[in-house]
C-alpha cells in the first residue's frame, strides 16, 4: 500500500479534476462539498478507512489522524485572529463542514485548498499563515496566492500548491467563459434574451429607486424575409451580424443591447430622458439606412429598421410593461410604413 502522504496528494488532484469536469458553473460550497467526498472516496479506494462524519468530534479525530500521520505538528481549528488564520484541514461530512464554516466565519478558511496546504504544512513541519481576503461574488479564486510560509515569505510553495492554484485558475476561466456564453447570443455576440430580461428588471428597479429616467427601444428589420429570400439564410445571418456591429458603434457603453428574437432587438438606455432616447433611436435608424450591408458573397444589401420607444413614464412602470409599450409602438411604426420611430403614448397606440 502506498503511503498516506502520496495518496492524499493524488486524491486532491484527482478530486479537483473531477470537480472541474463535472460542473460548468459551481459555487465554492459545491466544490467544498464534493471535493471532500471525492478525496474520501479516493483515499478509501486506496485502502484507507475514512468514514464520512457529521460531527465536530469526528472531524477533530480526523484532524488528529492527519497529525499522527505526520502531516503537521498541529493543525488548528480556530477562528480568525487579527485577519490571519492558521491552516486546518477539512475532511468532513457535509454537516461537519457547515459547523466549521460557521465557526470560522470565513469562507476561505474552509477552502479545499487547505487539503493541499496541510500537505505542505506536514512536509515542512511548520505552520503556514493565510491572509484573509474578501470574497468577491462567491468566487473561488481570490485567496490562494495569499498563502505565506512563516519562514519563507517569498512563498516557495511546493509543486502541489502550484498545481492546485493552476486548477483554481482553470476553474475560474471556465466559469467566466460559461458565464459569458450563457448571456451572449451566438450569432451576433450581443446579449441574449435571458440576459436582457434579468438585467432589465434590475436596471428598472435601480431607476425607480433613484428616480432616474430610463428608455427602451425595440427595433425590427423591415421586410427581412425578403433579404433571406433573395440572399439566402446565410446572407441574412451576415446582415444580422453587421447590424450588431452598427448597434455597438451607435450606442453608448452604458446602453444594453440584446437580440430579442430572430431579427428583433431590444436596447435599454439607462439614465436617458425621452428626447435623448429619440436622438439615439434616430441616430441608429439613420446609421442602418445608410450602411452598406453585404450578404458575405459580394452582393450589396440595403435594409431599414423600425423602432418603438416606450413612453415617458418608464420608471414608474415595470420593465415588462415598458417592453410591451415599446413593442406596441414598434407595431405602429411598421403599420405606418416602416423605417421610422414611434414613441408609445398611452392613448394613441394600439
Ligand atoms: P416586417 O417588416 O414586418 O418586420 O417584415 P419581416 O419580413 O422582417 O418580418 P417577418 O416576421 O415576416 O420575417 C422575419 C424573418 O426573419 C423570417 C425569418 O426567417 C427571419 N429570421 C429569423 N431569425 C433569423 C436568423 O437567425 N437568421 C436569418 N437569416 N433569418 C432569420
Ligand atoms: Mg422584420
Ligand atoms: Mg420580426
Amino acid at each position: 500500500m502506498k503511503d498516506f502522504n502520496s495518496v492524499l496528494y493524488e486524491a486532491v488532484l484527482v478530486a479537483f479534476g473531477k470537480i472541474l469536469a463535472k460542473y460548468d458553473v459551481f459555487t465554492q460550497a459545491m466544490i467544498m462539498r464534493d471535493i471532500g467526498k471525492e478525496v474520501l472516496a479516493y483515499l478509501n479506494n486506496h485502502g484507507f478507512g475514512f468514514q464520512e462524519t457529521d460531527s465536530i468530534e469526528d472531524l477533530t479525530m480526523l484532524i488528529n489522524l492527519f497529525v499522527k500521520n505526520g502531516f503537521a505538528e498541529t493543525l488548528e481549528v480556530s477562528p480568525a485572529d487579527k485577519g490571519d488564520n492558521y491552516v486546518w484541514t477539512n475532511l468532513y461530512g457535509v454537516a461537519a463542514y457547515k459547523e466549521l464554516y460557521d465557526l470560522a466565519l470565513n469562507p476561505f478558511l474552509a477552502c479545499p485548498l487547505n487539503l493541499c496546504m496541510s500537505y505542505v504544512v506536514g512536509k515542512h513541519k511548520k505552520k503556514l499563515l493565510m491572509h484573509r481576503k474578501e470574497f468577491i461574488n462567491e468566487s473561488v479564486t481570490e485567496a490562494q496566492y495569499e498563502l505565506v510560509d512563516d519562514d519563507d515569505p517569498e512563498g516557495n510553495m511546493n509543486e502541489l500548491v502550484l498545481q492546485s492554484a493552476r486548477l483554481f485558475e482553470i476553474a475560474d476561466e471556465k466559469q467566466k467563459l460559461f458565464r459569458h456564453q450563457s448571456i451572449t447570443d451566438t450569432l451576433t455576440g450581443l446579449h441574449n434574451l435571458r440576459h436582457i430580461l434579468d438585467e432589465g428588471k434590475r436596471i428598472f428597479e435601480h431607476a425607480e429607486k433613484h428616480q432616474l429616467p430610463i428608455a427602451i427601444l425595440i427595433f425590427d428589420i423591415d421586410h427581412f424575409k425578403l433579404v433571406n429570400d433573395t440572399f439566402g439564410h446565410s446572407g441574412g445571418d451576415v446582415v444580422l451580424r453587421t447590424l450588431a456591429d452598427i448597434c455597438r458603434q451607435s450606442l453608448r457603453e452604458t446602453d444594453l443591447v440584446a437580440r430579442y428574437g430572430g431579427e428583433e432587438f431590444v436596447v435599454i438606455l439607462p439614465n436617458t430622458p425621452p428626447p435623448r432616447a429619440m436622438e439615439i433611436a434616430e441616430r441608429l435608424r439613420k446609421a442602418v439606412e445608410l450602411a452598406a450591408f453585404s450578404d458575405g458573397k459580394g452582393n450589396k444589401v440595403n435594409i431599414t429598421i423600425s423602432i418603438g420607444i416606450n413612453g415617458e413614464n418608464a420608471r414608474e412602470i415595470s420593465f415588462d410593461a415598458a417592453l410591451q409599450n415599446a413593442d406596441k409602438a414598434l407595431f405602429q411604426a411598421k403599420h405606418e410604413g416602416r423605417n421610422q420611430i414611434v414613441v408609445y403614448k398611452n392613448s394613441g397606440n394600439g
